[in-house]
């Protein structure tokens, strides 16, 4: 019996020191050591022995279970432990490891022009006003004293629904229509950015689709210097505050006078470079005085009332800005384009 004992002590251990895992390993507990475990049937055949051979035989016995057991904790303890290790290595987080970039978009640059526009405006007390891109001839042209028969329709033709509805060719008949709708006949002064269509072959400076912010002013007492003083602020705020401007004479059905506004160009600071082709002064918006009979056919008494008014092309101001050579860029929907100007 004694031998017995011993002969299943070694093969226990052995193959506690075997098992791989937490379920070998309870395999082996179970075989030895459970209820009808050899061990076990042991103990339980002890009563066949001599009363001299029985304590000796039972000490043995427990001492063999107590060896076996404690194998088996050790071993586990060890299991449980290599476990952790193992989880905490496959968890550990490597700071140095270069970031995996989460893609994100950026604003398009012309929206950046457009919002930063609309921001400067509302700080001198506009109001953004926005006004229908599918528009009648009325209001595109014949509210701004661009009759049918108007040479200078001709600078604008359009993509016509029918012969009274077209895309509209700029955001001036939005004026019109704020004209009109405000009842009290009171001051006005407001900015309405948005789309504009015209039948334009595409170039690097042309495009059929293109975006305008006008802004338009009426109240009693306007004078041009009301509208030199605005434009000067928007001037430098856009292009730096060493920048000065130049009214130029100019010539628009809906205002009179009417000017084209420059400003000293950034690249030679008006001393004459290739870009602003030897001039010095760089073109970036057409405005005057709203003519009279605009005032009128809108229901504004000219004797009473003054205006300016002003127009602009965001994608001018942009490609002036951040130095774009081709309109173009701005709708091919690139996106090597459009990420330049994440930071700017
Ligand atoms: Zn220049």
């Amino acid at each position: 019996m004694e031998e017995r004992l011993k002969e299943l002590e070694a093969l226990a251990l052995e193959q506690v020191s075997q098992a791989q895992n937490l379920k070998q390993l309870n395999e082996v507990r179970v075989a030895y050591l459970g209820k009808k475990g050899p061990i076990t049937e042991i103990l339980k055949g002890m009563g066949k022995l001599s009363a001299e051979e029985r304590p000796k035989m039972g000490a043995l016995a427990n001492v063999v279970r107590e060896a076996v057991a404690s194998k088996i904790e050790e071993k586990q303890a060890e299991m449980e432990k290599a476990e952790v290790a193992k989880k905490l290595a496959s968890e550990t987080i490597d700071v140095t490891l270069p970031g995996r970039p989460a893609p994100t978009g950026n604003p398009h640059p012309l929206t950046k022009v457009i919002e930063e526009i609309e921001d400067l405006f509302l700080g001198m007390g506009y109001t953004i006003t926005e006004g229908p891109e599918v528009e009648t001839d009325y209001y595109n042209f014949e509210a701004l004293n661009l009759p049918k028969d108007h040479p200078a329709r001709d600078m604008q033709d359009s993509f016509y629904i029918t012969d009274e509805v077209l895309l509209r060719t700029q955001t001036s008949p939005v004026q019109a229509r704020t004209m009109e709708a405000n009842k009290e006949k009171g001051p006005i002064k407001i900015i309405c950015p948005g789309k504009v269509y015209r039948r334009d072959d595409d170039d690097a400076t042309h495009s059929h689709q293109f975006t305008q912010i006008e802004g338009l002013v009426i109240d009693k007492n306007i004078s041009m210097s009301d509208l030199k003083g605005t434009l000067e602020t928007f001037a430098k705020k856009m292009f730096g505050e060493d920048r000065e401007i130049r009214l130029r004479p100019s010539f628009f059905p809906f205002t009179e006078p009417s000017v084209e506004i420059d400003v000293t160009c950034a690249k030679c600071g008006g001393k004459g470079c290739g870009m602003c082709k030897g001039t010095g002064w760089i073109e970036i918006l057409g405005a005057g005085m709203v003519h009279p009979r605009v005032l009128e056919m809108s229901g504004y008494d000219p004797k009473k009332y003054q205006g300016f008014a002003f127009g602009m092309g965001p994608e001018r101001i942009a490609m002036l800005r951040y130095g774009i050579d081709d309109i173009r860029h701005f709708y091919t929907n690139d996106q090597r384009f459009v990420k330049q100007f994440n930071r700017v």
